[in-house]
């Protein structure tokens, strides 16, 4: 039995004369492959549904070993002409999806991250989302997303409220923030921790909380720009294990 499913098309390519392999990320299933058997020629079953960058509705069975997965056919739901128009538009949505790949997600974890990649091609397709903030933010949701989800408002040893003061520290293994007073009296921090201001906590919080639809009015002050992407690529770094290295991502 088929199963409809609304998938975003991530790759594609040809084998033989008339076959592709399409790289999907579904909601419920995650990256995987399948085969569009004839999709380079039948056009009626797939049109306009076999681009990268395409949302589709799928019918979606299995091979009758039930080994491989294989799409019945198409609709095409949306093709972001907005991102396919612009070319600083396409390479930030090329990078998000780089970064989703990179991450090797659980299809248990699918569901935000696929609502979360939507939603920022949706941004991007509208002509906002400024380079300056999309891929870093990007990549803080998926971390947070993925249940590395710190608490930004609130010392995490004696829970009183950061919002105010000096002296706050980040630990980026913990996740938590320790407020001045705790690690003054307490036993010294085990591994990687950075002192943060209010400032810097607070716009932490306002990117765990946005949606993607609220990045095209940021504004922030350069310093704190500075400071609070610094943390989220180390946080980044930490606990998916991945850094951004000369167009790639890495494992680190
Ligand atoms: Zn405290």
């Amino acid at each position: 039995m088929d199963a409809t499913e609304k998938a975003l098309v991530l790759k594609v390519g040809c084998f033989r004369e008339a076959d592709c392999w399409v790289r999907l990320f579904t909601p419920t299933r995650g990256i995987f492959n399948a085969f569009a058997f004839g999709g380079s020629r039948s056009r009626r079953r797939f049109v306009g549904c076999l681009d990268p960058l395409s949302l589709v509705l799928f019918s979606i069975g299995s091979d009758r070993r039930g080994a491989y997965s294989v799409l019945g056919e198409g609709s095409l739901l949306h093709n972001f002409p907005g991102i396919r128009a612009d070319a600083a538009a396409a390479g930030l949505a090329a990078n998000c999806v780089r970064f989703v790949e990179a991450v090797e997600i659980d299809p248990s974890d699918a569901a935000p991250v696929y609502h979360l990649l939507l939603n920022t091609l949706y941004l991007l397709d509208s002509g906002q989302g400024s380079p300056d903030f999309v891929p870093w933010f990007f990549r803080a949701r998926l971390a947070f997303a993925m249940g590395y989800d710190p608490d930004f408002e609130n010392c995490g040893t004696c829970g009183s409220p950061v919002s105010q003061g000096r002296g706050h520290l980040f630990v980026v293994e913990q996740g938590q923030v320790v407020c001045a007073a705790c690690h003054s009296v307490g036993k010294p921090l085990d591994g990687l921790a950075r002192s943060v201001s209010p400032g810097v906590l607070r716009a932490l919080e306002w990117i765990r909380e946005s949606d993607p639809g609220d990045w095209g009015r940021v504004v922030l002050d350069r310093e704190v720009r500075r400071q609070v992407s610094q943390l989220v690529e180390m946080f980044v770094a930490y606990h998916l294990g991945l850094s951004w290295e000369n167009g790639i991502y890495k494992k680190v």
